[in-house]
């Protein structure tokens, strides 16, 4: 099964799409994490991603259709992908529609975290990511302990993004040119609307009960 995981930046795409991957043994696809990986690169390329992250707009299409043609062409990955963070524009989700037909795949669904504004603006100044494993905490409502991460502190990072400024105008992008997909895959059928305020083990047994009613 291949799913799409949607939502505004600061939903819980991340942390949600962990928890997946371990369960059902599925291959996480997040764009955010390839171009920022090329980003660290300093190429050409990576620069250029780099100054588009860091103002809050879209990368080219071209840049991450590339990413994802690269993705469906490992064989071991056939039908076990969950997309976060992508698609991202209405042209982004037909181009994966088409390049999933070529690879004889499809879409099983598509899961919307839908939050409140000043919740995600919140989450999201307040993000760190594990360098080492990973993981991703929040030091307002998710803090990092002993107990639910077994890293130094010392690899907590907190994105370049991730400031007061480029959070907003990454708000506005997904109001404008992201939130216009929602329709998309409605109108396929393809549309699970998740409460995303809500506690992340709680939205996780949701998503679960989701999941597992598509496997039966
Ligand atoms: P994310 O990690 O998903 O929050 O993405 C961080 C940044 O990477 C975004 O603000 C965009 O600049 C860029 N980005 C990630 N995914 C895409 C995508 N599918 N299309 C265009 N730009 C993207």
């Amino acid at each position: 099964m291949n799913i799409i995981l949607f939502g505004p930046p600061g939903a819980g795409k991340g942390t949600q799409s962990n928890k997946i991957v371990n369960l059902f043994n599925l291959h996480k696809v997040s764009t955010g994490d390839l171009l920022r990986q090329e980003a660290k690169n300093e190429t050409i390329l990576g620069d250029k991603i780099k100054l588009l992250i860091d103002k809050g707009s879209l990368v080219p299409d071209e840049i991450i259709n590339n990413l994802i043609v690269n993705i469906l062409l490992n064989k071991s990955l056939f039908n076990r992908l969950i997309f976060d963070g992508y698609p991202r524009t209405l042209s982004q989700a037909k181009t994966l529609d088409q390049l999933l037909n070529n690879h004889n795949q499809k879409i099983s669904c598509v899961l919307s975290l839908e939050v409140d504004e000043k919740i995600v603006i919140k989450r999201i100044l307040g993000r760190q990511t594990c360098t080492k494993c990973g993981l991703i905490f929040n030091k307002y409502f998710n803090p990092s302990t002993k107990s639910n991460h077994s890293c130094d502190s010392k690899f907590l990072d907190k994105r370049s993004d991730d400031n007061e400024e480029t959070v907003l105008e990454r708000y506005k992008t997904y109001i404008e040119k992201t939130l216009p997909i929602l329709d998309f895959y409605k109108d396929q059928n393809l549309l699970h609307q998740i409460n995303g305020d809500d506690d992340i083990n709680q939205i996780f047994e949701e998503i679960r009960a989701i999941i597992t009613s598509l496997e039966a």
